[in-house]
């Protein structure tokens, strides 16, 4: 086990020390050249010969600043966002042009790799992708709610015996609200898709990093989960409103996902070492696969013809993982309702 931990610590380590490269994530958004040309796009409504029709809205642009009430009416909200969407995809189109022709790699933009569209969609293969997850995770979630209530003994009070039983059915729900953001986010990306995919994303992962120190370390006790939960509680719900209301810092936001999501991964890997649990194999393999699948988020590349990016493949990496895991769920479901009546008896 000493060993195990050694080499999940190296592991840690290496992982943090190669977060440090990827924080220029987001130079193109930087470059003055694509600066100017959005800038000039916003207000002219054209890049080179191409212009928008979204961007003719009212001249009373300043009202974009200030609380949400005193902004203008939706439909011209959509509007100025469709005419910042295309201002951006063209001027991205047209700098990725002049840099591939001297010979420059890509740069990422807002965060992103630059995609080609697809029948309106900004990045189709990751649309798809993220709709299979939340599909994954609402079949995982329906098998888990009939495997609890139909399929085994519930408490005189009709409540299920398994002592986890509500937190997974908030982890579905976050689960599910963040791919269906995410799919969201993907088919379009403004700046209020991209906060509610980024938030829920956030939201998911302090979740699950709270679950999986209450289900390790089984704490089945209220004030002791309270105790755990409060300060990851307030630690997510601060980051999630400095995103959406401070500055929106993707090297920040990556630095924060990644270690949640390796502390969460190693809290599982060293639970899985010492408990005798009948599926741990099923908690290895998600461990190991997430880790895996993480380094595809961390060493991005940029889109193979402009379609499938790291990122993408990411996404698919999580479907057959969103399966195991949920069958390690319902596994952990049978295997404490099964001890807990051999107590009773
Ligand atoms: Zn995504």
């Amino acid at each position: 086990m000493n060993k195990m931990a050694d080499r999940y610590w190296i592991i840690f380590f290496v992982v943090y020390s190669c977060l440090v490269r990827v924080l220029d994530a987001s130079a193109g958004d930087a470059d003055p050249l694509y600066r100017d040309c959005v800038g000039q796009c916003e207000k002219t409504g054209c890049v080179g010969e191409r212009c928008f029709l979204h961007c003719k809205f009212s001249s009373d642009s300043s009202s974009l600043d200030g609380p949400w009430y005193m902004q203008e009416p939706l439909y011209l909200q959509w509007k100025q966002w469709d005419c910042q969407s295309d201002c951006r995809y063209h001027c991205m189109l047209d700098r990725e042009k002049e840099r591939a022709e001297l010979g420059h790699g890509p740069f990422k933009y807002h965060g992103k790799w630059p995609f080609r569209r697809l029948y309106g969609f900004q990045e189709p293969v990751s649309v798809g992708l993220s709709a299979l997850n939340l599909a994954m995770h609402f079949h995982g979630w329906l098998s888990f709610f009939i495997l609890l209530y139909y399929k085994l003994p519930l408490k005189p009070d009709k409540r299920p015996c398994y002592d986890y039983t509500g937190l997974w059915h908030i982890y579905g729900f976050l689960s599910m609200n963040s791919w269906f953001w995410s799919a969201v986010f993907h088919s379009r990306d403004v700046d209020l898709t991209e906060k509610l995919d980024y938030s829920s994303a956030v939201a998911l992962l302090g979740y699950s990093l709270l679950l999986a120190i209450v289900r390790s370390f089984s704490v089945r006790n209220e004030a002791a989960r309270v105790m755990v939960a409060a300060p990851l509680v307030a630690f997510t719900t601060t980051h999630i409103l400095y995103l959406n209301n401070y500055k929106m810092d993707y090297g920040w936001n990556m630095k924060v996902c990644v270690v949640m999501g390796v502390t969460q991964l190693l809290v599982w890997a060293m639970w899985a070492g010492v408990t005798r649990h009948p599926s741990r194999w099923k908690l290895w393999s998600v461990v190991v696969g997430g880790g895996l699948a993480m380094l595809l988020e961390i060493y991005d590349f940029p889109p193979y013809e402009g379609l499938v990016d790291a990122h993408a493949l990411w996404h698919a990496t999580t479907i057959p993982l969103t399966y195991v895991w949920w069958s390690f769920i319902k596994d952990d479901v049978e295997y404490r309702t099964s001890s807990l009546l051999k107590k009773v008896k």
